[in-house]
């Protein structure tokens, strides 16, 4: 398959399943994980800020962390592929599913509103009480940790860390779209990160096509019916045909 070919299949498609990754946040200067790791934070293993042992050991210290990369996101603006992402939503309708492994909320705040956040969301906190999921305070005005209105216990951050599971609701309504996808374009992840090896092969085993944009090779690639080698703004604009915002 060519881009022409490529294009077209995504213009007739009826529906239509996209994951993201890091790639496309990468955009927004948001940092990874281990790039937000400097000073202070340094000496940490990723485990001892992202893991339910670490927060029942020392909540205030996973607290600060994501406060910071919270106020991190805050900070940053959805790119061009987070606009074309939600053009595309609304051209497609009911027959467009995007899933993200991004924690930054910021498809929603290009205008996403059917998503999956298969790895949480760094903007809002979970209730440990309830399960209540509610948006952070301003960073400016948040002191964590943060208590739920609902039932007045501490809320954790909504993040899904080391040793979790998916939030299975989530997980269970991207496989469902992947399977009756058309067209799945797999964008800015590198296919090692569970579970966008699996959501693309579903795609692939039902006949779809499956699309990827990334700038390198990725272990998906063999499987792929065209791979746009560029970043995500470029090859989503590429492929849906409109300039870069
Ligand atoms: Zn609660």
């Amino acid at each position: 398959m060519n881009l022409a070919e490529a294009r077209t299949a995504l213009g007739n498609a009826r529906r239509v399943a996209v994951l993201t990754g890091a790639g496309v946040s990468a955009e927004s200067g948001i940092p990874t994980f281990r790039d937000a790791q400097t000073g202070h934070w340094a000496r940490f293993r990723p485990e001892d800020l992202a893991s339910p042992e670490a927060y029942r050991r020392d909540p205030e210290t996973v607290w600060q962390w994501y406060a910071g990369r919270y106020a991190d996101v805050t900070r940053a603006r959805p790119n061009g592929a987070h606009r074309l992402l939600a053009g595309l939503e609304r051209a497609k309708g009911d027959g467009f599913f995007l899933a993200t492994q991004n924690v930054d909320g910021l498809h929603t705040r290009a205008g996403s509103e059917h998503l999956a956040e298969l790895h949480g969301n760094l903007t809002t906190a979970r209730c440990e009480g309830c399960g209540t999921v509610t948006p952070l305070p301003q960073p400016e005005a948040f002191t964590p940790p943060p208590v739920c209105p609902g039932c007045g216990h501490r809320m954790r951050p909504n993040i899904v860390w080391f040793g979790e599971f998916l939030p299975e609701e989530a997980l269970e309504a991207a496989t469902r779209a992947f399977q009756d996808a058309d067209v799945a374009l797999i964008v800015g992840t590198s296919g090692m990160v569970y579970p966008a090896a699996g959501l693309a092969l579903e795609t692939r085993r039902e006949g779809g096509v499956v699309i990827e944009m990334n700038p390198e090779e990725t272990e998906l690639t063999p499987y792929m019916d065209f791979s746009l080698r560029d970043v995500a703004s470029k090859g989503l604009a590429a492929l849906v045909g409109e300039a870069p915002a």
